[in-house]
């Protein structure tokens, strides 16, 4: 479903991103971990054209795109088509309900008539547990509900794969669960998805790899348990310590 090939990122003078390579099958949960700086967010950002590389190769399902120093301009949208995105601060349209925040973009940009995506919309707020909320601003939900509103508005667009950039870490701990409980139902129905996470009880649950980065390389990867369990490299070693 996802393939990256020797993927550069600098900005400005300094490189974030060094030689990245890996591939995410249809269906695979994968979680990015490792410390602050390492690149985790740089990353997700290339696979969805946010953060466009200096070098490598990019395929999601199908759609491939080279990247080249000389080249300014990419057709991101062949990428851009697959994923949604689903950020640490939610972004959602703050002037628009939850319910029209969700028909939004299919709306426009996929030109869909109203009354069906409203039926769609309906059928994944009652899944992330919003029905009776539909018609509320975000500013009269809590972060969890936000963040459950911004996972289904992401669902609506049916992306070959989600991408989660730390998706609790601006939740207060009560609500971190509600939100983690989506993912997980999302994982057990198959979706593809590549997460970003500090919360390592859910890495273990929920991802069929985790990948371990440092200092913009990807230093070891591997089924949950391996990886987070029993790691093989000392900087591994030494990030999952620091949390105990
Ligand atoms: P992580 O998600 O692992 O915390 P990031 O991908 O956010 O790491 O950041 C990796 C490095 O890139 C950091 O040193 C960060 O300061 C830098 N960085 C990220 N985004 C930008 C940007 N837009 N401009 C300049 N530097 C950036």
């Amino acid at each position: 479903m996802i393939k990256l090939e020797a993927i550069e990122k600098s900005f400005a003078d300094t490189t974030v991103l060094t030689g990245i390579d890996f591939e995410v099958d249809k269906g695979e949960v994968v979680c990015l971990i490792g410390p602050s700086g390492s690149g985790k967010t740089t990353l997700l950002r290339c696979l969805n054209g946010l953060e466009i590389p200096e070098s490598g190769r990019i395929t999601i399902n199908g759609d491939s795109i080279a990247f080249s120093h000389k080249q300014k301009k990419y057709p991101i949208n062949n990428l851009r088509r697959h994923t949604g995105m689903v950020f640490q601060g939610f972004h959602l349209f703050p002037h628009k309900t939850v319910l029209e925040n969700l028909i939004e973009a299919p709306l426009i940009v996929k030109k869909q008539k109203r009354a069906p995506l409203v039926k769609q919309a309906e059928e994944l707020l009652n899944k992330v547990g919003l029905l009776e909320h539909r018609n509320k601003y975000p500013d009269q939900l809590s972060g969890g509900q936000m963040q459950r509103a911004a996972i289904a508005r992401a669902l609506m667009m049916e992306p070959d794969v989600m991408l989660f950039d730390e998706p609790t870490s601006a939740l207060d701990p009560q609500l971190v669960r509600e939100v983690l409980k989506v993912i997980e139902t999302l994982a057990k129905e198959g979706q593809t998805m590549v997460i970003v996470t500090h919360e390592m009880h859910f890495a273990k649950k929920v991802a069929d790899r985790v990948l371990f980065m440092d200092h913009g390389v990807i230093i070891e990867e591997g089924p949950a348990e391996n990886i987070l369990v029993n790691p093989e490299k000392e900087a591994t070693q030494d990030f999952l310590q620091l949390l105990v």
